[in-house]
């Protein structure tokens, strides 16, 4: 790394870019902590908290969960100890108003965002990658029926449990959370480019290839 102070990355994309993907690698390669709102929500939901409840009634129509609970559960979250070494959002912020919140918190502790790094890939590529998605539900891990199948079918490579299908990328929901993207979060691209922030990088490559690309903006910061 260029120097020791910590980096906070956003990694920037439509659902399906590989943000997740790259998220875990970067916080294995580079020991950054990895913040997940989709993650965060997903935890919740699957405790039954007050807000897992609420957040499920808006991620299964592909909708985005409102923005001050939102910007509520990444502020906790980003105040734990292991973020102090820096941080890689994923899937924050989605808003011109999380994006606002994440400035002032950072500001608040003379911290600053070093790259936004925008991952590009075309719509029908995303359509494809989502609808062929599962996950671990024990572990996590995430594989592609097209592009990275577990070894054997249907079950994790980690730890052989069952894989399953995230409600919401059932082909309806997806087109729904790509639409919301488009509207909501694309936006996002000029505020950070306004500040000079915007790294491109090609989501369509290989994993490896994109890791590689990735960790070389990130070792410059
Ligand atoms: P993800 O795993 O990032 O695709 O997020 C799954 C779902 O969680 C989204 O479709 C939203 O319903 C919700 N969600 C995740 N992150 C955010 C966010 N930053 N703002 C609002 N809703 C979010």
């Amino acid at each position: 790394m260029a120097n020791n102070s910590p980096k906070y990355i956003i990694l920037l994309g439509a659902p399906g870019a590989g943000k997740g993907t790259q998220a875990t690698i970067l916080r294995e390669q580079l020991g950054l902590a990895h913040v997940s709102s989709g993650d965060l929500f997903r935890e919740n939901v699957a405790q039954q908290t007050p807000l897992g409840v609420l957040a499920k009634t808006y991620m299964d129509k592909g909708e985005l969960v409102p923005d001050d609970v939102t910007i509520q559960m990444v502020m906790e979250r980003i105040a734990r100890p292991d973020c102090a070494r820096g941080v890689v959002f994923d899937g924050f912020p989605r808003t011109q108003a999380q994006a606002q919140a994440l400035d002032v918190a950072l500001a608040r502790e003379q911290k600053h965002i070093g790259a936004v790094l925008l991952i590009q890939v075309r719509d029908e590529i995303l359509l494809e990658r989502l609808t062929a998605r599962w996950s671990c539900p024990v572990c996590g891990a995430v594989y592609n029926r097209l592009t990275n199948p577990p070894r054997v079918a249907g079950q994790c490579d980690k730890d052989a449990s069952a894989l399953t299908q995230r409600e919401d990328d059932k082909p309806d929901t997806v087109r729904r959370r790509l639409d919301v993207y488009r509207q909501q979060t694309a936006p996002l691209i000029e505020y950070y480019r306004g500040k000079g922030l915007v790294r491109q990088v090609d989501g369509e490559r290989t994993i490896e290839q994109v890791t590689a690309a990735v960790i070389q903006i990130a070792q410059t910061l």
